[in-house]
């Protein structure tokens, strides 16, 4: 079905309604096409400020390793949801157990701003060398206090992936200055993006990679897209290069490529 006939289908069935009962109707995602879907769970983690839902698609096998990738955590830093939309269609996804959070402050995202519908800015407000900050990087009133942070505080603690790569805008490289450099590095060379060390001017405070990397076992690593990536490297490469240098793969099960 093109996108065309799903939005046709959706105003018909929006207007067969009775008067008064009229309730946007949600076309199926084309990710859950019959025979293509790779989604194997869809689950909403919370809500944002003004009610949005935050979700989650589990995509690849259980008893893999569980790997998180998450986008636009900063809402005006939403090219790559992209990448992880991409991941969500296609041939299911074997090898790794992968989790996507597309979209993470939605609020953001539909006010094209970088910070959440209180203002904050989510990538402050992590309770890990949380200090109080005030305009462009608002920590918040306190550490955790977003309904957005405690959303995805709640679910990386059940998950507790080995891998979280959260995607940013528009710095340019992948960050080296983390729990797991080598892994950095790989993970620069498989996007051809640069190697570099994002220091927060000495220590970033309230960070959720700097949270999840000196609470958990497993490691966090930032993505830094250029402010204007191509569609083609966005939706075409980036989910073939991140499925392989995470050992992962589409189609058949037993294949190992
Ligand atoms: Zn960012």
């Amino acid at each position: 079905m093109t996108r065309v006939q799903r939005r046709f289908r959706t105003v018909a069935a929006a207007v067969l309604l009775p008067a008064g009962m009229l309730v946007p109707v949600v076309p199926a995602a084309p990710a859950q096409a019959a025979g293509e879907t790779t989604v194997i769970q869809r689950k909403v983690i919370g809500r944002s400020v003004q009610g949005r839902p935050i979700v989650a698609l589990r995509l690849g096998e259980p008893d893999r390793p569980v790997v998180v990738m998450m986008a636009a955590m900063h809402g005006n830093e939403a090219a790559p949801t992209q990448i992880l939309r991409s991941l969500a269609a296609g041939p299911a996804i074997h090898g790794i157990d992968l989790w996507v959070v597309p979209t993470y402050n939605p609020d953001g995202v539909a006010a094209h701003r970088r910070q959440n519908a209180h203002g904050v800015d989510l990538n402050r407000n992590f309770p890990y060398h949380w200090i109080r900050q005030t305009g462009t990087y608002d920590s918040g009133p306190k550490a955790g206090s977003e309904p957005e942070t405690k959303a995805v505080m709640r679910f990386l603690r059940r998950v507790q992936p080995s891998r979280i790569i959260s995607f940013h805008q528009p710095l340019y490289g992948v960050d080296t200055d983390t729990k797991d450099p080598a892994f950095a590095r790989r993970l620069a060379r498989a996007l051809k993006l640069p190697s570099k060390a994002f220091v927060c001017g000495g220590v970033c405070h309230g960070t959720m990679t700097g949270w999840y990397n000196h609470r958990f076992a497993g490691s966090a690593v930032t993505v830094e897209y250029d402010a204007h990536p191509s569609r083609a490297r966005l939706r075409g490469k980036a989910p073939r290069q991140l499925l392989r240098v995470l050992g992962g793969w589409r189609g058949d099960p037993v294949a190992s490529g």
